[in-house]
């Protein structure tokens, strides 16, 4: 099941884009890949924001 989810890189500030789908349904943070720093972010899947940047 597909859920586009947007969150807000915490390094650069944009609003980026990204589908859920492909990880395992029963964790709660998902690591992304952002395209706006190249970074990976960890997301929260119910709100899809930022669970905290710093282990980055
Ligand atoms: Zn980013």
């Amino acid at each position: 099941m597909d859920r586009q989810i947007v969150f807000k890189c915490p390094r650069t500030g944009m609003n980026v884009q990204h589908r859920l789908g492909d990880e395992p349904a029963d964790r709660t943070h998902v690591s992304v890949s952002c395209p706006a720093c190249t970074g990976l972010h960890l997301l929260d899947r119910s709100t899809g924001k930022p669970a905290g940047d710093r282990r980055n």
